[in-house]
């Protein structure tokens, strides 16, 4: 069975699995254009040509999408193997990728340009490299590549690993809970509730933690980020309900995923402190 791997349009996630192309997730990609959805596009005289000449032409096409589909009731094939329907988790309308391609100029030129690139490569390399078996630079670079994932999976876990070392480390050295301060509150409520947070849980960027008068909001915590000995206001956040549940009963591993939006909150934080000290009159007001 084939996995299915991502491509990315302007931040919109594209799925493929195997030599299909997720129509439905090109549509949204393309900024879901009211009138040209996969199901308006597919029932097109120009559509059914394409596919009755795939049909008849089938060996022209670089492998028949059917292999590397599983027929399952959740996957439903249609007899020719270039569209499929899915439901549940993958689901959607998805197209053998010389189908999609059509379907992409339909959409629109940018996106049309987009696709004739990134996913005719993405297409080629998975049948393998093209020309590498010839070509030394080609093969040395695959090379490259391999050893390079490689090597950043291990700095992953090496980083995981550091981390769960650090809070043991910390268990024995800072032992004690320290409260936040009312200052140090006072500047964690002042980061949430500036750009780019705007009161919205910084953890999860999706529930407000702020009350209209700026307080935390019912449920709303604060969270000592990296052990409940470190107070200062860098080692702290303003997170909601759900995601505080979520770090303080889901261990360090949870907690090292959630790295990158707490490093963007500390630098909010940090932006504060600065500010307050630039200018102390607006720091008090
Ligand atoms: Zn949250």
């Amino acid at each position: 069975m084939h996995s299915v791997s991502t491509l990315t349009y302007q931040g919109r996630p594209i799925r493929l699995r195997g030599t299909m192309l997720n129509l439905t997730d090109m549509w949204r990609a393309a900024g879901s254009p009211e009138y040209r959805r996969p199901t308006s596009w597919l029932i097109l005289e120009d559509t059914l040509r394409f596919r009755a000449h795939a049909r008849a032409h089938w060996t022209e096409l670089d492998e028949p999408a059917g292999d590397n589909v599983v027929h399952d009731h959740i996957f439903h094939l249609d007899p020719d193997g270039l569209v499929a329907t899915a439901r549940g988790r993958n689901g959607g309308t998805w197209a053998h990728w010389q189908l999609a391609l059509a379907y992409a100029r339909y959409l629109s030129p940018a996106f049309h340009l987009w696709c004739n690139t990134v996913v005719r490569r993405a297409m080629e390399w998975r049948l393998g490299p093209p020309a590498a078996a010839h070509d030394p630079l080609l093969l040395h670079l695959a090379q490259q590549f391999r050893d390079l994932h490689r090597r950043l999976d291990d700095v992953e876990r090496h980083a995981a690993d550091l981390m769960f070392l650090l809070v043991s480390a910390q268990e024995l050295v800072l032992g004690n809970r320290l409260e936040f301060t009312g200052l140090t509150r006072a500047t964690i409520l002042k980061a949430v509730a500036a750009e780019p947070f705007d009161g919205q849980c910084p953890c999860c960027l999706r529930e407000p933690v702020l009350t209209e008068a700026g307080r935390p909001a019912p449920g709303a915590e604060f969270d000592h980020f990296f052990h409940r000995g470190l107070n200062r206001p860098e080692h702290g956040w303003l997170i909601c309900q759900t995601c505080h549940a979520e770090l303080t009963h889901g261990g360090y591993l949870v907690r090292f995923l959630r790295m990158p939006e707490f490093r963007a909150f500390q630098a909010a934080v940090l932006e504060q402190r600065r500010r307050a000290r630039q200018c102390p009159g607006d720091a008090a007001a």
